[in-house]
């Protein structure tokens, strides 16, 4: 089974294609500059390659570019969109409507229409994407959604309820919703099988740190609590997000500086951050070697960094009770030794050690922590795509 796996975004379109049979990764790619002016790449695992800056004025014409890419020329790796057996796509938001990876159906795409309130950039262009799939491969095509939030849809009302008037909550749906579910979902079901056991009885926290961030404490296989909120901007410090603030300090700043609702988003969400405080870049590498070039405000963003995951990690063993693995995730999580070294060694105090040959590791599944460690560490690589392909072709095998 070959199931094409997309990730829409307002002008862009990620995708990979995976041949089920093996889980081997066929090709993939990324369409930029949707509805802007245009900008394509593809590539095959073989290292072949294709790019062109054709004009896509929307997403449709994006998909038409992908079949191209998969159908003909120099990255083909099918004959004909009828060897793709379903997509997976996935979305950003699914409220609490959504716990589960579903079938597209024209409820569900209504489901996810009257979720745009909560996340207007993400969930319209999901939609605008099923809807272009729906005309290049043709309704008989099965469509999955796989939900960013809904592996967190387990935490208890304690720890998604925001203690402002409970009358927003009943009447907006404003609570923690949790994102990075997926990749949560992905790392801990691996841990679980590097232990050759369920996750029953066992505490674990998982840290994706990539340009997005958010930790979960995930307690018997289900999440109990995670970083992110409402949208996912909440927590610790990301590339370009703030993470949690002193909510009075941002209406201060925006009356200060006279801002809208709409200018308090982009400054929260793309001018702080890493680049806000180092105002060298929201790229961790970028940011790294600035600091070891001396430059201040780079070490202070890493130091931020490195002191709020270590703070959420002693909140979220605090919630868990105790911890028997912490996994790095992500780019950053999975490339940075010197952070997982440095988040591990203030929590020492916990009987964490790290084998600093092992942690040497980047972008490949080790257990990092030593054979005394009293908590298991791992570097434990994402594979989100995977995980969606997974669950679609669960749902399209029932079919
Ligand atoms: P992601 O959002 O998971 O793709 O992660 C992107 C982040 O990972 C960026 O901040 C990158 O700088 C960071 N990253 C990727 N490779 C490395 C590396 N070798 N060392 C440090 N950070 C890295």
């Amino acid at each position: 089974m070959k199931i094409l796996v997309v990730n829409c975004g307002s002008s862009s379109l990620k995708y990979q294609l995976i041949d089920m049979d093996g889980e081997k990764m066929l090709a993939k790619g990324l369409c930029e500059r949707i509805g802007v002016d245009g900008h394509f790449e593809g590539k095959t695992p073989d290292g072949r390659k294709t790019e062109n800056n054709n004009i896509l004025n929307n997403h449709t014409e994006a998909f038409m570019e992908v079949k191209k890419a998969l159908t003909e020329g120099e990255t083909k790796v099918i004959d004909s969109l009828d060897e793709i057996d379903a997509i997976g796509h996935r979305i950003v938001q699914g409220g609490a409507l959504f716990n589960d990876s579903v079938l597209v159906t024209e409820e569900v795409k209504k489901g996810i229409e009257s979720l745009i309130d909560l996340a207007p950039l993400h969930n319209a262009a999901h939609l605008q994407g099923i809807n272009a799939c729906q005309e290049v491969f043709g309704m008989d095509k099965p469509e999955v959604v796989v939900f960013d939030n809904a592996f967190h849809s387990t935490m208890p009302p304690k720890a998604f309820i925001f203690p402002v008037p409970y009358e927003y909550y009943e009447k907006y749906k404003v609570r923690r919703y949790g994102f990075h579910g997926t990749s949560h979902r992905y790392v801990s079901k691996r841990l679980s099988e590097i232990w050759g056991t369920s996750l029953e009885g066992k505490k674990v926290i998982v840290a994706h740190i990539g340009n997005g961030s958010s930790l979960s404490a995930i307690k018997d296989g289900k999440v109990i609590d995670t970083t992110m909120g409402i949208t996912p901007l909440d927590g610790f410090i990301m590339g370009s997000r703030c993470g949690g603030v002193d909510p009075s300090a941002i209406t201060y700043i925006q009356a200060k500086e006279g801002l809208t609702p709409a200018e308090t988003d982009q400054m929260m969400n793309k001018k702080s951050g890493l680049l806000g405080i180092s105002g060298v870049s929201s790229d961790m590498r970028d940011v790294e070697k600035a600091a070891a070039d001396g430059n201040e405000r780079a070490q202070l963003a890493l130091d931020i960094l490195e002191y709020q995951v270590t703070k959420y990690m002693g909140a979220f063993v605090a919630a868990l009770g105790g911890v028997d693995a912490i996994c790095f995730t992500a780019g950053v999580g999975e490339n940075s030794p010197s952070l997982r070294q440095a988040v591990c060694e203030n929590l020492s105090f916990l009987g964490i050690e790290i084998d600093a040959d092992r942690n040497r590791i980047r972008g490949e599944e080790l257990k990092i922590s030593t054979e005394n460690s009293k908590v298991e560490v791992y570097v434990i690589p994402t594979n989100e795509e995977l995980m969606i392909a997974r669950d679609t072709r669960e749902i399209v095998e029932k079919l």
